[in-house]
């Protein structure tokens, strides 16, 4: 099991994590290249709400979800608030958020589905993308986890919602955590780490390290942790251990590239039969 950097033809990329069964759910972390977004955003922008030309990004959108072999039209996207909330996605969903921004899933963080065909988009500049596969019952889920959302629970509400909606067993649940800032880059104050010492005193010596005077946190075992806490098996928790600062010349990360950039999308489908 592994995190690979696959080409999908005409300069597009994808990270993709080798666990999940690509003949029953389809995914990709886009990287930044192959698209036609202008500097700052070159060029591969997924997210509308970064003041890039919306038909640069519904062009790039639509360049890596049919290297995917997916519609981007169909994609149903989350707000993204740095909240908790978890919204199932039905049928009559379909394309929520796929042309435009204002029409996304309001106040939402995490989605989860049933239904095939049916791409879920969600886009990050150094947060945590997630991602779930749950075979037994043919389900996905895709949240949004920055440090707010971290310390909120988004990744152990999603594994929630997927045991209440779908019946999931956290046992067999499949989980990735992908491309974000790394506890190499990611610098944060004092106010930050209280928050999570409050919350999970047992993991904070874990999750902070003071390097050179700065204060790191390790988001991608912060999340790690609250999906073991939800009862998955380690072996079934997939870490793509690529920092999006590190590799922003590969990957959009806000605090490398100085707040104006785009955003990369990790994109989950369930294949329809
Ligand atoms: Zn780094």
């Amino acid at each position: 099991m592994s995190f690979a950097i696959e080409h999908l033809g005409q300069n597009l990329w994808r990270g993709r994590f080798t666990a999940f069964p690509e003949q029953e759910v389809v995914h990709g972390f886009s990287g930044r290249l192959g698209g036609v977004s202008e500097k700052p955003w070159d060029s591969l922008n997924m997210g509308l709400h970064v003041e890039d030309a919306p038909e640069a990004v519904l062009e790039n959108r639509r360049r890596f979800l049919r290297a995917l072999d997916l519609k981007a039209e169909l994609a149903v996207s989350p707000e993204q608030v740095h909240g908790t909330e978890v919204y199932q996605v039905r049928d009559e969903d379909k394309g929520r958020g796929a042309l435009a921004y204002a029409g996304a899933i309001p106040r939402t963080d995490a989605l989860i589905t049933d239904v095939p065909g049916v791409p879920l988009l969600l886009c990050f500049a150094d947060c945590v993308p997630l991602i779930f596969y749950d075979e037994e019952h043919h389900a996905i889920g895709a949240a949004h986890a920055g440090w707010k959302g971290t310390v909120g629970g988004v990744a152990g509400n999603t594994v929630s919602a997927m045991q209440r909606v779908f019946g999931t067993e956290p046992d067999k649940l499949l989980a990735g955590i992908g491309p974000a800032i790394g506890p190499c880059c990611y610098e944060v104050g004092e106010e930050v780490e209280a928050q999570f010492r409050e919350i999970w005193p047992q993991h904070a010596d874990k999750l902070f390290s003071m390097q050179e005077g700065r204060r790191k946190l390790d988001l991608w075992e912060a999340n790690r942790q609250q999906l073991l806490s939800a009862g998955l098996p380690a072996a079934n928790i997939e870490c793509a251990e690529t920092c999006t600062a590190c590799q922003h010349k590969w990957f959009f990360s806000y605090r490398a590239d100085g707040g104006r950039t785009g955003r990369l999308a990790a994109v989950i489908a369930l294949k329809e039969y």
